[in-house]
This record gives C-alpha cells, structure tokens and sequence, in this order.
C-alpha cells in the first residue's frame, strides 16, 4: 500500500498501485502524488501539518502551503492516544511522541489520553 495525495483537493488516500482519477471536488479528476510506502511511522508535513502513516520519510510530493512537504517524523504508531494541548490533534503511540512542529507555535504539547 501507498500514500497518495491529490494536488489539487489535497485528498490523501492508501492505495495498491495509481488509484483511480475519479471526481476531484477542484474540478475534472484528481492529480495523485505518490506519497511512498505506508507504515508504521507517523510523520507531519510542518508546513500544511498533514499527518500520514509511512514507512520512514515520506516523499516530498506537492504541499498546499507551496512547494514540497516537509515531513518531520514524530513517533511510530502505537495503541496509546496522544493529544497535543495545543493543536488538539491526536496520534497513537506506545510513548511520547516527539515535539516536532506544532502549529499553535514552537513544539507539540502532548499529554496521554
Ligand atoms: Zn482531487
Ligand atoms: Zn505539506
Ligand atoms: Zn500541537
């Protein structure tokens, strides 16, 4: 399985292979982007603060926020839930994920749900 992400509606889906060009809600049909392999780490674009589950760093790909993503690796995935105090989002991880880039500013907070 793969991560790949529209460039136009920034829809991220797993797919086995090209998935299908289908309805893009930007118009005609989806521009996918292979992403690479899905897996277990959990890695944040620090500028569009997209999360995905990948095997190691992600591709570059297209990022809404201009350019390529910039992926920063923040833990590898888990069964505990963890929520960062201060963007609320939440990843499963068997320990503290890493701080890594939070989008309120500086770091991710997490605390153990
Ligand atoms: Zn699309
Ligand atoms: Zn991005
Ligand atoms: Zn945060």
């Amino acid at each position: 399985m793969e991560n790949y992400q529209c460039k136009k509606c920034n829809e991220i889906i797993q797919s086995e292979g090209t998935p299908r060009s289908g309805h893009c809600p930007e118009g005609q049909s989806h521009e996918w982007r292979e992403l690479g392999e899905v897996g277990s780490d959990v890695c944040q674009c620090k500028k569009c603060h997209e999360i995905i589950q990948s095997e190691g760093s992600p591709r570059s790909g297209h990022c809404p926020e201009g350019q390529s993503h910039e992926w920063r690796e923040l833990a590898e995935v888990g069964d505990t839930n963890y929520q960062c105090k201060k963007c609320a989002v939440v990843i499963k991880s068997d320990r503290a994920p890493r701080s890594g880039h939070c989008p309120e500013g500086m770091s991710h907070d997490w605390r153990k749900l």
